[in-house]
């Protein structure tokens, strides 16, 4: 067995039929598909270790509490953090920004007159977050442009970190270029400015090997449902000094050491972060899910893999006439594909390939500033996970040629 075929082989999901063909599943950067270690341990939360976690002294909550906790050590050894201490369990990347944002305007970090910088190529939950921070105390954005490769601008980049810049905040790679930034580099540029980096990584985190420390980054955020794991957990890595300075994002039970009418304190980081029951099921299988992707990310012949599946995907999109691939001159990129086809709405097509069996996106996919700029109906989009194969991409490209000469 090949190790594509192997990988392929532990998500049952993959072999169903849709519309009577078999399913060729390109819709992973909106979510991605579960292993069966990552089902099984998700079953075995709910069949023998349903309890609530941190609170009591029974062997169930002990045993929800050990495999919860035993995640956030899996993630933080992935992630290379410093320790567990620094890995808050949030609801997903867009809860993980959300709660830096907040948090900045409730510590006084961000003020009047103060600045954030973000790129072009962000995803709605890297913009919108800072645009409700920035509202609330009259600070500003400030967005840098993209270049041509779709790589962030440097120059500008640096031209924008000026003394009111309170925090850059940014993609590792963008959702619709599936272009990689150098985000260690950019970090050094804001950090010889004093300015903190949060970095976007939910697309980065699952195609890359990240090194949080190597990176010196601030914050890294991720979901889990992108990355093998369920949906509603996602990860706000911080460093230490910041969830130290930050003060709690919301109030309630587990986020506290002791509660007085008159006078509250907190618990330590992270649980200073985390009130209310969590996602106990995700933060466990977030366990499997990232020794999963560190498997892959380590197997040569998947890396391998993701080049003969980079240079298919190139010939089938260059054969469609009239396709324009976003970010074509990229010189790292994800496998992760936005096209437009003149004379061809993507709705259109993406509903033909769905009959065909390809789950595609259509449309802004969350990034709309940037897909405006790119087109006027939307975009298609196929991403692609270790699991897809070299046969389905050219099943693929047969099925776009059909499907576009059906629709012009
Ligand atoms: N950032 C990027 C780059 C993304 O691609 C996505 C999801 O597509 C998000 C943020 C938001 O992730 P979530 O909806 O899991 O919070």
């Amino acid at each position: 067995m090949s190790a594509v075929e192997e990988i392929r082989s532990q998500f049952p999901i993959l072999s169903r039929k849709v519309g009577g063909k078999p399913l060729a599943y390109f819709d992973n950067a909106a979510t991605s598909q579960r292993p069966h270690s990552v089902i099984d341990l998700q079953q075995a939360m709910t069949v023998q270790h349903n309890a609530n976690i941190h609170r009591a002294v029974h062997t169930l909550s002990n045993e929800a509490t050990e495999l919860y906790e035993k995640g956030r050590k899996a993630v933080a050894r992935f992630i290379g953090a410093e320790s567990e201490n620094n890995i808050v369990f949030t609801s997903g990347t867009t809860a993980s920004i959300n709660l830096v944002a907040a948090c900045f305007v409730r510590g006084g970090f961000l003020k009047q007159g103060d600045k954030v910088v973000i790129s072009y190529a962000e995803h709605h939950s890297n913009i919108v977050p800072w645009q409700l921070a920035c509202q609330t105390v009259g600070a500003s954005l400030e967005v840098v442009p993209v270049e041509k490769d779709g790589t962030v601008d440097l120059q500008r980049l640096e031209a924008a970190l000026t003394p009111e810049v309170k925090i850059l905040a940014i993609t590792h790679v963008s959702n619709i270029l599936g272009v990689v930034n150098p985000i260690a580099q950019i970090t050094e540029i804001a950090h010889a400015k004093g300015i903190p980096v949060l970095i976007d990584g939910a697309q980065g985190i699952v195609h890359r090997k990240v090194d949080v420390q190597a990176i010196g980054c601030d914050f890294y955020v991720f979901s889990g449902h992108k990355i093998y794991a369920p949906t509603g957990i996602g990860v706000l890595y911080g460093t230490e000094e910041w969830l130290e300075k930050l003060p709690p994002f919301m109030g309630g039970g587990d986020m506290v050491a002791k509660v007085t009418f008159a006078h509250t304190t907190y618990a330590e980081v992270p649980l200073k972060f985390e009130a209310g029951t969590s996602n106990i099921t995700g933060g466990a299988c977030m366990a499997p899910a990232v020794e999963f992707a560190q498997s892959v990310l380590e197997n040569g012949e998947m890396a391998e893999n993701e080049h003969l599946l980079d240079g298919a995907m190139r010939r089938q999109l260059a054969s469609v006439e009239g396709l324009t691939l976003a970010a074509a001159e990229a010189k790292e990129r994800i496998p992760l594909y936005s096209f437009t086809i003149e004379g061809v709405h993507p709705f259109d097509a993406a509903t033909l390939l769905d009959k065909m069996g390809f789950a595609l996106r259509s449309g802004h996919m969350c990034a709309e500033p940037l897909v405006d700029s790119l087109s006027q109906t939307g975009m298609l989009r196929a991403s692609l996970m270790p699991y897809n194969t070299l046969e389905e991409v050219e099943r693929f490209g047969e099925a776009l040629r059909r499907a576009v000469s059906m629709l012009r």
